[in-house]
């Protein structure tokens, strides 16, 4: 059979099998994996839900023919890997993917009053962890297994992962876990989302991030002195200082910075701007109970930043708290009282050449499958083709959904995205592994 008449017979068994990928996906939707470390999760409610999941891929993986191993790398939190042996003679293939999801907010603000619904509207399958990402766990498992339902031979290994933990970085009991396990290969691909700014684009590097957190400390005095250690002729920073006064200050010279680098850290696969300084928590508190009467002493900003694939984290860590030295600098209180600045977290970019052969094979899948040249896009957030890159394996993102309806109430999947990347899937595979 040649590559072209094998890509045919796999599409058709895809097509017979398309009710069955979708009540798969919705039956994975309906098992809950909220992700036990995410901050403000009781881990007691949920954990096992991932384990559970799994449970129910293992019959796509097995269905596939595939050699299972599943294991915990942390209590109650098992993997799942399916490897289908190759003949021989060709190049390894990992499809990746987490099972795990975040927690699903108000159940009321969800259609149908439920997060766990798993039901197709309008061509849209909705859930919690629909889109992000069991639609790219499940084609990349029913890939395999049309393959091998078509009775198409690979060469080169295909290795399925579905990894726990993704949603906290949790590489070490999910993805870094495989690697360290010996599941390596000649390339990966993870089916995260990989829409915006289009379905299906191929994502050949991501950003990296930063948690940045700054604590700024103020002088806490009585309210309704104010006027005092405000206006010139008081007392000023004798008597008082409000630190979320200070806090806003260097929140609006980070402006400056990130406008700076929305106007400079251009990239070829992101949107100008794609690089940012983002505020999303600042907390400031008066010593005792939150309540107005006492000047704050103390205000957090936390921040996450995003840099360019193929800069040094180090150099960015560097410019950044330059610039908040000068920052410091230019007023009296922070110029003493020095703010501290941490970094609580950081996720390393990856960055696989659009010239490799992974990035060549999935074009050519996509083009052939949906008769469209691939459009070839930077991914808008962080994902475990990181922690594969880590490990050596050159790596890609592909697939189903949209990033722009993750982690949000009436999270969704296309269904014929799901379907399409799922034919993709299976073109990558006879491509990159080669057929008997
Ligand atoms: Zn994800």
């Amino acid at each position: 059979m040649s590559e072209v008449e094998a890509l045919q017979v796999v599409i058709d068994q895809i097509d017979k099998m398309r009710e069955d990928i979708l009540a798969t996906l919705s039956q994975l939707v309906r098992i809950p994996s909220i992700t036990p470390k995410y901050p403000g999760i009781n881990r007691e409610e949920v954990i096992g839900g991932e384990t559970e999941c799994n449970k129910a891929l293992r019959h796509t993986y097995e269905a596939a023919g595939c050699h299972i191993d599943m294991w915990e790398e942390e209590p109650l939190r098992a993997n799942l890997i399916g490897v289908l042996k190759g003949t021989g003679g060709g190049r390894s293939l990992i499809f990746n993917g987490h099972i795990d999801t975040v927690p699903p907010g108000e159940s009321s603000a969800w259609k149908w009053g439920d997060p766990f619904s798993g039901r197709i509207e309008d061509g849209k399958l909705y859930g919690l962890g629909s889109c992000d990402m069991k639609a790219g766990v499940v084609a990349q498992a029913k890939a395999a297994e049309a393959l091998s339902k078509a009775g198409i031979k690979l060469k080169g290994d295909l290795i399925l992962e579905s990894v726990v933990g993704e949603e906290t970085m949790d590489h070490n009991a999910g993805t870094t876990a495989t690697i360290k396990r010996g599941y390596l290969a000649d390339a990966a691909v993870v089916s995260e989302p990989s829409g915006p700014p289009c379905s299906l684009a191929v994502v050949p590097c991501s950003p990296g991030l930063f948690w940045l957190k700054i604590t700024v400390k103020g002088k806490p005095t009585h309210v309704c002195v104010r006027g005092n250690f405000i206006w010139p002729g008081g007392e000023g920073d004798r008597i008082g200082v409000n630190a979320i006064e200070k806090a806003f200050f260097i929140a609006d010279s980070l402006k400056k910075l990130e406008h700076n680098w929305g106007m400079s850290k251009l990239h070829p696969l992101f949107a100008p701007g794609h690089f940012t300084i983002g505020p999303n928590v600042i907390l400031g508190t008066p010593p005792g109970p939150m309540v107005p009467f006492i000047v704050p002493h103390l205000c957090y900003i936390d921040y996450i930043v995003m840099y360019k694939p193929e800069e040094s984290p180090e150099d960015v860590k560097a410019e950044v708290e330059a610039f908040l030295e000068s920052v410091f600098d230019q007023d009296p209180w922070l110029r003493v009282n020095r703010p501290v600045v941490e970094w609580p977290h950081h996720w390393p970019s990856y960055d696989t050449p659009i010239e490799h052969p992974i990035c060549k094979v999935a074009a050519e899948a996509h083009a052939d499958v949906v008769g469209r040249p691939a459009v070839f896009h930077g991914f808008a957030a962080v994902d475990d083709a990181t922690y594969l890159q880590m490990g050596g394996i050159p790596t890609i993102t592909y697939g189903p959904g949209s990033l722009l309806v993750a982690h949000s109430a009436n999270e969704h999947v296309d269904v014929e995205e799901v379907i399409t990347a799922c034919k993709v899937y299976a073109a990558i595979a006879l491509k990159w592994c080669g057929i008997d």
